[in-house]
């Protein structure tokens, strides 16, 4: 009899996994529908031995030291900060945007002082900032916005950017100085050795059986377990019984070059032509000495695997919905970017399942003041 079933392997179930196995002493059976741990994080060495991201470049970064002195305990790091260019108007500019981009981009000769003016003059005034449209306009302007974000936005949610949440673009910020770097996290580093390594430190535990090929639902009724931690989708759980939850796929198309470098920074983005979004060079974030080099191109598309929620009202309160059925289930906890429809960051997951564990242990402790010891959850995406 296992203690707990928790379905998915990704960051959301290997960090419970790896919590109730080692500091509660409890029986785990961690299932994953796949053929690998990892989730979306899983990595490998392709053909031509480069270590390439199955699922588009994951890039770690937080500004929780929680989070990064936690996972700290299973990988060591390298430093990583990325870099992006954005293909715009036949030049490679830096995004998010920044003095360098607009001086670049138009021929100007702007100092840091000078931007936030020069960047109010360009805006446009919203009285309510709703949709990512008014988030961009209201900060950048149109031409930017057309330059940089509408086109990026279409291919990749085939939704207008003011059909969004205004927390998409949001992401992006827009920045007054020459820093070049798409993350300005405390913390930014790379697993040293990959995250599949580090997925199989987390779940090296002798409480912890790992079960890869298998849906959970195939299998539930024939293994005993008392509580479930799930992670995968939260309308499959419940049979789709209000309808599906949008979420959007993308087709990863990877291609090998015979040359040790194929573009000048480890993505560049494409806004305006290619039916793709952006080119990730892996060597760039795995800082992998090879002569051949590795990239991935992202076309997304309606079907396929669920990565993106898709955040937008409606699409929030159908979730709202099959939220409150989560909360009949007291033996059935949710976390992750599946189970609670939120398009969160890996730190945010890892945040998200520590805050989680503590929340059970607070729980059995003590069950009717019902304390929760959270831990500090990182909100932004560090990009500002
Ligand atoms: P997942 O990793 O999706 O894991 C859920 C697991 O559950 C999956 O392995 C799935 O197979 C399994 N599962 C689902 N249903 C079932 C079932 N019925 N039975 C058994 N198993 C099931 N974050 C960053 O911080 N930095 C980045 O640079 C970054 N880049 C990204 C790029 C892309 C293209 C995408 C899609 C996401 C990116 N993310 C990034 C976000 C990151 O992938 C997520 O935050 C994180 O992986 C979510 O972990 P999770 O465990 O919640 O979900
Ligand atoms: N975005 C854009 N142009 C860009 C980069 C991003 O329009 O060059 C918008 C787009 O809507 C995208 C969102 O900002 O989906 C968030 O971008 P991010 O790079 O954070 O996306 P992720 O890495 O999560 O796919």
């Amino acid at each position: 009899m296992f203690d707990y079933l928790i379905v998915g392997a990704g960051f959301a179930g290997a960090v419970m996994a790896e919590r109730l196995a080692s500091c509660a002493g409890k029986k785990v059976l961690i299932v994953d529908k796949r053929n690998h741990i990892g989730g979306n994080t899983f990595d490998y060495y392709d053909t031509a031995g480069i270590l390439v991201h199955k699922y588009g470049p994951h890039i770690f970064h937080t500004n929780s030291k929680d989070v990064y002195d936690y996972l700290g305990k299973f990988t060591e790091w390298r430093p990583y900060e990325h870099r992006v260019l954005a293909s715009v108007d036949g030049m490679l500019v830096p995004i998010p945007i920044n003095l360098n981009t607009l001086n670049e981009l138009y021929g100007l000769h702007l100092q840091a002082s000078e931007v936030e003016a020069y960047l109010h003059l360009q805006a446009e005034e919203k009285a309510i900032i709703k949709t990512s449209e008014d988030v961009v306009l209201s900060t950048v302007g149109r031409d930017l916005y057309q330059k940089f974000f509408r086109g990026y936005t279409k291919k990749q949610w085939d939704l207008d950017p003011s059909e969004l949440d205004a927390s998409v673009t949001a992401r992006i910020p827009v920045r007054f100085n020459r820093d070049n770097r798409y993350f300005t996290d405390t913390y930014q580093a790379m697993p040293a050795q990959g995250y599949t390594k580090l997925f199989e430190q987390l779940l090296n535990h002798p409480n912890i059986k790992v079960m890869t090929n298998a849906d959970y639902k195939e299998i539930e009724d024939s293994i005993g377990y008392k509580k479930m931690i799930y992670t995968g989708p939260v309308d499959y759980y419940f049979d789709y019984c209000y309808g599906k939850l949008p979420y959007r796929s993308i087709e990863f198309r990877f291609t090998t070059f015979d040359m040790p470098v194929f573009q000048q920074t480890g993505t560049i983005n494409y806004p305006n032509e290619h039916p793709y979004t952006r080119v990730t060079e892996f060597k760039y974030l795995s800082g992998q000495v090879h002569p051949k080099t590795s990239v991935v191109y992202e076309f997304p598309q309606a079907e396929g695997d669920p990565y993106y929620p898709v955040p937008r009202p409606e699409n929030a309160e159908l979730y709202r919905k099959y939220q409150l059925l989560t909360r009949e289930l007291p033996d059935v906890y949710f976390t992750g970017r599946l189970a609670t429809y939120k398009y969160y960051n890996m730190d945010q997951v890892v945040a998200q399942s520590l805050s989680l564990f503590k929340k059970i242990m607070a729980q059995a402790e003590a069950p009717v003041t019902n304390a929760i010891n959270t831990i500090r959850f990182p909100s932004t995406n560090g990009k500002g």
